[in-house]
């Protein structure tokens, strides 16, 4: 493991935290405290999505002016590898230490005690492991989930080998869930152990201490290092492989069954393939029944992964039916399996706890990856990237011996601890949230807004556009993905649609909105032009339709097609007959699909929006037209019954309420600011 530790960048980092937050009270030790806890956080195999903590204890000043001691102890909610100062909130130390002298304290008063010793009471919750920094003596205490640590500890002697491995540098401390009797065995332990650099904590992690954060931060990639050569002199395993179909189908093709096959009762998730080499190596090994189901590499996974993956055949190019049979099945019984774990951990600790969603986190798939689930995109990533530290972990295990993990009820117990689920920020869910918005002409005006008012729902959002720039642009802002698509071209429609299959495991709802304004007298209008209308203001929405219903129906979960139309398809204008035809006959097709694919829940709507300011109809298009008829701009763009102005958000909104509709289909909402000459009747 490199050492990443800068004399100038630490005396850079001391001069820039003091300064930054110098009204917070941050002094020297907090900000060298903050450098090497960003060190410890960018690499991650070390720390991965709340799998740490760091902490100093030093003085600072209380309400009165007092010098206090304190301990600044990593706050939830902080990402190590980007963590300020106040990521670090400083918790009263006396009253930390005093804790010692009780025989048991619950999660509660814990947590409570906590806060209400917190010198600034805005601050974010202390670490879980809290009152563990507190009991150990050091100033500066570093604590991580290294996977090279993982991998020498997760055996049945792992104590053993940890025990070889480290001698005295760091005692080994025998599993025991986080909280107030770890933090007390943990705290005699290093008592007794003078001299060592650390602890080690079984099937868990490591901390190392020093006087310094230099010093503390040398001897945790010390002792990483001293793993990862014991995990070198062995060897990481290359596990032999299944033999797999001659044809396999596409990932793009089975990330729509398995999304739709976990989702638990109406809540859907989000997935995204993982397919790096060691997860490959995994995936397709011989014995992934085994080792993949022995447990996670350190229990906070659980939370994020489940106890375990869900794992299904490798799918046949030409079985895609068989497959989804095989999938069916294979959650059906993960929803057996996983209930009967609950059950039997729950009596035990005498039935006070609720039962969380049966949806497996992780299906393994042999040939494709691992697909990764979450509530949103974020979660799914960090589901992904656990998944891809334990592929990697459990392959150096077994080259040392069997990979073992701690026991099921640990694992419950830490599942389904309070202070853990707390981590997941249970807030109110967004109305859309769990479903991906795929949008077409998303690059600028109605498609740009309907993303953002997609996205501002919860939904995750897939922008296409001619111009893949716009589409990037768009797509950022929202964390979602952007693509360049002509869609009057099948392929770019069809790749577009695996694309989003592969970043968000399908689609829910489609935004069919791209199009352009044609005009000329119809009697005389060029047929090349006409023909070129009718591709893109009818055919491409045929084809983003059938794309749609495609995934929608192997999801199972029904589905949302909306159509933006235009008040032409009713109410048709002078010598604009070469855009208006096309959108009557888009009209009718949102009808079609409202009629064919209403048994399966799918359900298609339009809106007929007018004279909104976009590319269609430009600033310099409104100057010249409000001119021509001899109206200001404004009386021009509010020409309507409520005498008001358009906005392509007020279409945006539209799509939003269509999609929120549940028992809507087959209707075409006008947002034009009332025009009764464009009512439909
Ligand atoms: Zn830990």
């Amino acid at each position: 493991m490199k050492n990443l530790y800068s004399d100038a960048d630490a005396k850079a980092a001391i001069a820039h935290y003091t300064a930054k937050y110098a009204a917070k009270g941050c002094n020297e030790d907090l900000a060298i405290r903050t450098y090497t806890t960003r060190l410890l956080g960018g690499v991650g195999q070390l720390v991965l999505h709340g799998g740490g903590n760091t902490s100093v204890k030093t003085r600072m000043k209380d309400q009165f002016g007092d010098d206090v001691d304190v301990l600044c102890v990593k706050g939830s909610g902080w990402d190590m590898g980007q963590i300020e100062p106040p990521g670090l909130p400083a918790v009263r130390l006396d009253p930390l230490r005093r804790l010692a002298t009780l025989d048991k304290l619950t999660d509660e008063d814990m947590v409570n005690f906590q806060r209400v010793n917190m010198l600034d009471s805005s601050g974010p919750n202390p670490s879980v492991e809290t009152i563990f920094h507190a009991f150990l003596t050091p100033k500066f205490i570093d604590h991580t989930h290294a996977n090279a640590v993982l991998s020498v500890s997760d055996h049945a002697n792992g104590m053993d080998i940890l025990r070889e491995v480290y001698g005295d540098k760091a005692p080994v401390v025998e599993y025991v869930m986080p909280g107030f009797a770890l933090a007390k065995m943990a705290g005699e332990a290093a008592a007794k152990a003078k001299g060592a650099w650390g602890l080690v904590l079984h099937k868990h992690g490591i901390f190392s201490w020093g006087d310094t954060a230099k010093e503390a931060y040398d001897r945790m990639i010390a002792l990483v290092t001293m793993a990862e050569d014991r995990i070198a002199k062995a060897g990481r395993r290359a596990f032999p492989g299944i033999s797999l179909p001659a044809k396999l189908a596409s990932a793009a093709d089975v990330a729509p069954i398995l999304r739709g096959a976990i989702a638990a009762g109406d809540k859907r998730f989000v997935m995204e393939l993982r397919n790096t080499p060691d997860v490959m190596n995994f995936v397709n090994g011989a014995e992934l029944s085994r080792y993949s189901q022995a447990g996670v590499i350190t229990p906070d996974h659980v939370i994020r992964t489940k106890n375990r993956p869900m794992i299904v055949p490798a799918p046949k190019a030409d079985d895609l039916a068989g497959f989804a049979d095989a999938v069916k099945q294979a959650r059906a019984q993960y929803d057996a399996d996983y209930t009967a774990y609950f059950e039997r951990h729950n009596a035990r600790v005498g039935g006070i706890k609720k039962i969380l969603d049966t949806a497996p986190r992780v299906v393994l798939v042999p040939g494709l990856g691992a697909f990764c689930a979450g509530i949103t995109a974020k979660d799914s990533a960090i589901a992904g990237d656990l998944v891809e530290a334990a592929s990697a972990t459990i392959a150096d295990a077994e080259g040392i011996g069997p990979f073992e993990s701690v026991t099921e009820g640990d694992l419950f117990d830490v599942e389904y601890w309070s202070l853990e689920q707390a981590k997941l920020g249970k807030s109110a869910e967004k109305r859309l949230q769990r479903h991906v918005a795929l949008v077409t002409g998303g690059g600028s005006g109605i498609g740009a807004a309907s993303v953002a008012a997609f996205a501002a729902e919860g939904c995750e959002v897939v922008v296409l556009d001619r111009d893949g720039e716009a589409a990037k642009a768009v797509a950022k802002n929202f964390g979602g993905l952007g693509l360049a698509c002509d869609v009057t071209k099948e392929s770019d429609v069809r790749a577009a649609f695996d694309a989003a299959a592969l970043r968000f495991g399908g689609v829910d709802i489609v935004v069919s909105n791209a199009g352009a304004a044609w005009g000329g007298k119809i009697g005389e209008v060029d047929d090349k032009l006409m023909r070129e209308s009718f591709e893109l203001n009818f055919f491409a929405h045929q084809t983003v339709a059938k794309n749609a219903v495609r995934v929608m129906k192997a999801q199972g979960l029904g589905g949302c097609l909306l159509f933006n139309v235009s008040k032409q398809a009713v109410n048709p204008g002078p010598d604009f007959g070469p855009y208006g035809l096309p959108k009557a006959a888009t009209m009718f097709l949102l009808r079609q699909y409202a009629v064919d694919y209403g048994s399966i829940g799918i359900r298609a709507n339009g809106i007929n929006a007018d004279r909104i300011r976009t590319g269609l109809l430009t600033d310099a298009m409104i100057a010249t037209r409000s001119k021509a008829r001899g109206l200001t701009e404004k009386d021009y763009m509010g020409g309507n019954l409520l005498g008001r102005e358009v906005t392509a958000q007020d279409v945006a909104q539209g799509f939003v309420a269509l999609a929120l509709a549940r028992a809507t289909t087959g209707a075409v909402l006008t947002v034009d600011g009332g025009n009764i000459a464009a009512a439909l009747r």
